[in-house]
Order: C-alpha cells, then structure tokens, then sequence
C-alpha cells in the first residue's frame, strides 16, 4: 500500500484530502505544521509527500529545502492560484511537481498516481539487465536510477532523472516543452510549460560542468531542447 504524508496547516482541508485518498486506497498521514512534516518526512518512509505552501512557522519552501538536503521522495506542492512565483520557485527547490488550489479531488488523485508511477516503474527495473551509458565523465545508470559525474554520485530528484532519461533515449532529436511535459510528466491538461525550463535549469546545474554553457542538455531557442551525444 502506498503510503502518502499530507502536510498541511487547515485541518477540513486536510482531511478531506485524506479521506479521497484512502478510499483510493492510500495510506495517509497528516501533519498541521511545517516542522511535523518534517520530522515526519525523515523518520518515516513515504511514497509521496504533498507539501502545503503557506504553513505557520517553518513554510512548505523551508520544509522542502530540507527534506531534499536527504530524500528524493516526490514531493508534490499545493499551492494556491495567486502564487504563481512560488511555483517555479517549489520546483527550483526539488518538488517534482504542484497543484494548484482549488483542485478537485479527481485532479489531485490523477497527478498522484502519475507520480507514483514513475517510483513504481523504477522501483521494479530489472537489474539483471545491464542498462547504463557513460559519456565522457557522465554516468547515467538506468537500472540503479543513479547518475555519476566524475565518479560522484548527483542526486536528481524522479523528475529530473525521468527528464534526463527522456532526453537520451531520444539523443540527439529537438524535443519541444509541451512533448517533454507530456511526457515526462504526464501532462495533458494541466501543464505549465515553465515547468519543463525549470527543471532543465536544475538538471545543468547538477551535471554540466558549466551550466550557463552546457556539454549535454542543449536548448534550440524557440523550439525546445535536445541531448547532445
Ligand atoms: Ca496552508
């Protein structure tokens, strides 16, 4: 059973989320502070936090600034419609993705599911296949969902590494942000195209050498981007 931690200050909002959840099939535990969902993020093995901005004391950015200092579990934010700034700025900080309040019920349970998936996926690689490439000093292990540079294990976030997947498997070929957001995120119908930059701007960070000026991931102004190999 998947096991979801709900961290989020307003309590019948809390709880409605949880009671769509578990007749979902979901286990669920709330946290009503910033620093209970945090403490409950690292003692406490979840398959998916959703992480609520505004929250008294420490804010969902201060509690996700640090749940990334030691886990890539997906976190999905809540946001609310007038803090389009603190969208990006959730994702720049290792959140795999956000909704935006209101959401409906359906929505919430759909962008869950799709997160989940993609830790099921990888969570189920066969390691007996050998699946890895190395270029130059960039190892990306498929199998192990482990990236190397330099012999340095990179931490990325699911997102980051089924971005930096998408893009080898197709080396080479310009992928557009709306194919790159459907595809790696799922995204149909609720997409924000900035996602795709962003996470991208995060990515160089981690692998490139010099991310203002990248040996990888290329951008095709107007178009999209394309790894160069
Ligand atoms: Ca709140």
């Amino acid at each position: 059973m998947n096991r979801i931690l709900i961290v989020e200050d307003e309590r019948p909002i809390a709880d409605i989320i949880a009671f769509h959840l578990k007749r979902e099939g979901y286990e669920t535990e709330i946290a009503s502070t910033g620093t209970m969902g945090l403490e409950m993020g690292l003692d406490q093995k979840w398959d998916l936090i959703l992480l609520d901005i505004m929250l008294p004391g420490m804010d969902g950015f201060q509690v996700l600034r640090k749940l990334r200092e030691k886990i890539t579990t997906p976190v999905l934010m809540l946001t609310a419609k007038e803090e389009e700034v603190d969208k990006i700025l959730g994702l720049e900080l290792g959140a795999d993705d956000y909704i935006t309040k209101p959401f409906s019920n359906r929505e919430l349970v759909a962008r869950i599911k799709s997160n989940l998936r993609r830790v099921n996926v990888l969570d189920k690689a066969d390691d007996s296949r050998k699946n890895r490439i190395v270029i130059e000093d960039l190892t990306v292990d498929f199998d192990q969902y482990q990236v190397y540079k330099k012999d340095q294990n990179v931490e990325l976030t699911l997102r980051e590494f089924e971005l930096l997947k998408y893009l080898i498997q197709n080396k080479g070929q310009i992928l557009s942000r709306e194919a790159l957001l459907k595809e790696v995120w799922d995204y149909e119908y609720y997409g924000d195209i900035r996602t795709v930059d962003v996470t991208v701007r995060r990515l160089r960070e981690k692998i490139e050498e010099e991310p203002a000026n990248p040996r990888f991931i290329m951008t095709k102004r107007g178009v999209g981007y394309y790894f160069n190999y």
